[in-house]
């Protein structure tokens, strides 16, 4: 399988040591999945991209942990979002509640700032997409009591109350964002809980920013300038997403930062007999695909990445741009950045290009702190964020 600690990278030293401090904020990793369906420890080294063990080598500070649900758990029927997502976020609190020594979990600025002086990973739960909470201010809320700290607002799937990115909406779709949407964001800012526009339709992302009263983010994305892809932000949502004090997650998804990547990607897609590739479960059959991307697809140049970096950094500003990986959501990285021990890269390429260090360490993680700070408050040290754990000794009942 793909690459384990012994992959060890070598940074100048300068990049180095800014990476021993473990600067960076990852916005999206999907890497829960794997946790739940099977049954990966996500404290050590591989197989797939992320874990904490080569998070900590590659200078990982904190981590949104999404739980990202298969629209056709929402199609099977009330409950059926509900119920994958809380499994999903019960491997967080599993893995919070085995690992201390590893990662803890941030649910306020403070908190954030705590696990920097612990020097453990602080772990925010998220939900990728607003099926997860059925229609249901009731449901966002009970996820938030548990943690949950950033939702996306809309996957590839359309809601009744927000379109996605994707063509193909039908006329039951609003064009932006429904009242019920505008109601989701507003109580979103209430609870101290971020709002992330990656996957959302050019409409919903204005009018999200018409009713947010605080920061956004766009946590996984690149820049439409250097690729059409729908996924990728125009350079006036970049200036709108500024002007708001949001952040973009620049993402490593091969297929949304180049177009001829996006078409290679395509061709071993369709090379591939991913049939007979087989797979225990869907999540095991991903990462064998996976596994056939990576190897045999060409290689994307690490600079691809970087050239979206610095295309945000000019139009939105130093301030706005952060890391998304999308790591264990995405099905090949960019050569260089292959698992979460590789983070250090782009330190050295900064610094190389003149960037002072502090300029460097917002782009790996101040700009996500300074959001993830500002939305979910400081807290108080006697009286912390509502954290109920989920009881993960056995198997749930319903939710709320
Ligand atoms: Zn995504």
């Amino acid at each position: 399988m793909r690459g384990r600690l012994d992959d060890v990278i070598r940074l100048s030293s300068a990049a180095a040591s800014l990476v021993a401090e473990r600067p960076v904020f990852d916005a999206h990793a999907d890497s829960l999945q794997r946790a739940l369906d099977l049954g990966h420890d996500l404290a050590v080294a591989g197989p797939g991209h992320l874990d904490l063990e080569r998070g900590a080598a590659g200078g990982l500070g904190a981590l949104v942990f999404v739980s990202w649900v298969d629209p056709k758990f929402h199609e099977s029927g009330p409950g059926g979002a509900l119920a994958r997502t809380r499994d999903l976020l019960g491997e967080f609190h599993a893995l919070v509640r085995r690992r201390p020594d590893r990662v803890q979990f941030a649910g306020n600025g403070r908190a954030l700032a705590e696990a920097r002086e612990k020097r453990v990973v602080a772990g925010i739960p998220g939900i990728e997409g607003g099926h997860s909470i059925e229609e249901s201010l009731d449901h966002l809320e009970w996820f938030f009591e548990r943690g949950v700290r950033v939702m996306t607002l809309v996957w590839n799937n359309h809601l009744s109350w927000i379109r996605s990115c994707q063509p193909g909406a039908g006329s039951t779709v609003p064009e932006g964002l429904s009242d019920f949407g505008r109601l989701v964001v507003r109580t979103m800012n209430e609870l101290g809980m971020v709002v992330d526009l990656s996957h959302a339709g050019e409409r919903s992302f204005y009018d999200t920013l018409d009713a947010t009263a605080k920061p956004v983010i766009a946590s996984h994305s690149g820049c439409k300038a250097l690729h059409g892809h729908q996924r990728n932000l125009t350079d006036d949502q970049l200036r709108a997403l500024a002007q708001n004090g949001g952040v973009v997650g620049i993402v490593f998804c091969t297929a949304f930062l180049d177009a001829e990547a996006q078409k290679h990607d395509g061709a071993t897609r369709e090379r591939a007999d991913f049939k007979a590739i087989g797979g225990a479960n869907e999540t095991d059959v991903f990462l064998r695909q996976s596994d056939f991307m990576q190897r045999e697809t060409p290689p994307l140049a690490f600079e691809r990445v970087m050239q979206h970096v610095y295309h945000a950094i000019d139009v939105a500003g130093i301030d706005h741009v952060g890391l998304g990986s999308d790591y264990d959501g995405i099905q090949r990285t960019p050569q260089g950045l292959e698992h979460a021990g590789c983070y250090g890269r782009i330190a050295e390429h900064m610094l190389a290009r003149g960037f002072a260090p502090d300029a460097v360490r917002k782009v790996l993680g101040g700009n996500m702190e300074r959001v993830f700070s500002v939305v979910t408050g400081l807290g108080s040290a006697a009286h912390d964020a509502p954290w109920t754990p989920l009881d993960t000794s056995k198997s749930q009942g319903g939710v709320a």
